[in-house]
């Protein structure tokens, strides 16, 4: 299928090209010292992805370890309460450790493992790649820091508590305003001085090439898999395919098992409070083309161009920016990108719940709620969401800050 251009037929073995670009965005911007451990990790990816023994051991993994394949499910009842259209949901919450992060944190830290690294660094803001990533180290052997913001450390106690059973060194990163950016400088620069024996593991599909190749690789099972499973259960294609976008990484694996299908796609960023810049963290819709953490994208700024000050109900979307990949799905026009509010989130949220008997994270809550939106549009057809993870972190914060509704 082509597309303004783009050959979807062969478009993931040429996107991104050999310098890590999908058209203008992506790239590598960073410190010589740097590059040269891109280019090792680069290099070893691309032996090392293609070899039959790393094959196996990761299909092995996934099915043994991680409980793939997911299923999809047909939310019935909340598809017979809107009307005509279908809504199925691929269900990533299932994934061990309850999201779809660790599809990715499994591929690179098995990837340190064949490159003889000893070590894995890695940031987290909310915790949550900070956990897949401890989960992950634990299971292959392997040292693991986590840089993380102090403001942050006393904000999600509970994943603390988890990377430090798990083993990890959570390392207080006390700079600046102690949040998610700063963890990200804290980390590249130990990462810079330690590249020889670790490697550091980014979240999402962003950051310097190679990571938005090979992150979005290793999230690719979970549309080759919807593809089948989808295609086994109803004989037919989804009409629609919707995900939530942070960074992007659980939208990217997924659509990529449909970007040459027949198939509408879209991409949920969240409007959170409003349109005023620092009260949402929709980068598409309001950001313009610009570098951060390493690579060439749409992003938010402030007055000064840096990176604006973001805000979502989620935490795992508030991000100033998303992957190269989805800046360029968005430029061609092949990937529409919607935005839906905190309370439309959150309104999904209690609907699945209460519906299907499934209760979501909030940032697959946005993707929830963008599917029942297009359900109520479409007189027919179907619609899959993904759903990235679940809620169960979610609790006590919804619960205190939105009470139990008594949603009828
Ligand atoms: C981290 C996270 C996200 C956002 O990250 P992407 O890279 O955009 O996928 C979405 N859903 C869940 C459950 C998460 O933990």
């Amino acid at each position: 299928m082509i597309h303004n251009n783009v050959d979807f037929d062969t478009y993931l073995k040429n996107y991104p090209d050999e310098k890590g670009y999908f058209g203008k965005y992506g790239g590598a911007y960073v410190s010589d010292e740097l590059k040269a451990a891109m280019d090792e990790i680069t290099e070893a990816y691309f032996t090392i992805c293609k070899s039959r023994k790393f094959i196996n051991e990761l299909r092995r993994i996934r099915k043994e370890f991680q409980g793939r394949p997911t299923p999809i499910t047909h939310l019935e009842r909340l598809s017979a309460s809107i009307g005509n259209v279908q809504l199925y949901a691929k269900r990533e919450d299932l994934n061990h450790t309850g999201a779809h992060k660790l599809n990715h944190c499994m591929g690179e830290v098995l990837l340190a493992k064949y490159m003889g690294k000893k070590k894995v660094i890695a940031e987290t803001g909310a915790g949550q790649h900070g956990v897949a990533m401890a989960t992950a180290a634990a299971y292959f052997g392997m040292e693991c820091d986590i840089y993380m913001g102090s403001v942050d450390i006393k904000k999600q106690a509970p994943n603390v508590a988890r990377m430090k059973i798990l083993g990890a060194n959570v390392v207080e990163v006390k700079e600046g305003l102690a949040t998610l950016k700063e963890a990200v400088d804290a980390a590249f620069a130990a990462y810079a001085k330690e590249y020889k024996d670790c490697i550091y593991c980014i979240g999402s599909v962003v950051g310097p090439h190679p990571f938005p190749l090979m992150v979005r690789d290793f999230q690719h099972v979970v549309g080759e898999e919807a593809r089948e499973q989808f295609l086994e259960m109803t004989g037919e294609l989804p009409d629609v395919i919707t995900a939530c976008v942070g960074g992007g990484s659980n939208s990217a694996g997924f659509f990529s098992g449909f970007l040459n299908d027949p198939v509408k796609i879209y991409g949920v960023e969240p409007q959170g409070k409003g349109e005023k810049l620092g009260d949402h963290a929709a980068s598409l819709k309001y950001g313009t083309e610009g570098i951060m953490h390493g690579f060439n994208s749409i992003m938010l700024k402030d007055e000064n161009g840096d990176p604006a000050p973001v805000y979502s109900v989620a935490s795992g979307l508030d991000y100033p920016s998303s992957g190269p990949e989805h800046a360029f799905l968005h430029t061609i026009g092949r990937v529409t990108y919607d935005t839906v509010s905190d309370d439309e989130a959150i309104d999904a949220f209690f609907k699945l719940s209460r519906m299907e008997g499934i209760i979501p994270a909030i940032e697959s809550s946005h993707a929830v709620a963008h599917g029942i939106r297009l359900a109520k549009q479409m007189k027919h057809g179907s619609i899959l969401i993904n759903l990235s993870g679940r809620g169960d972190k979610d609790m006590d914060f919804v619960i205190e800050k939105y009470g139990l509704r008594d949603n009828k």
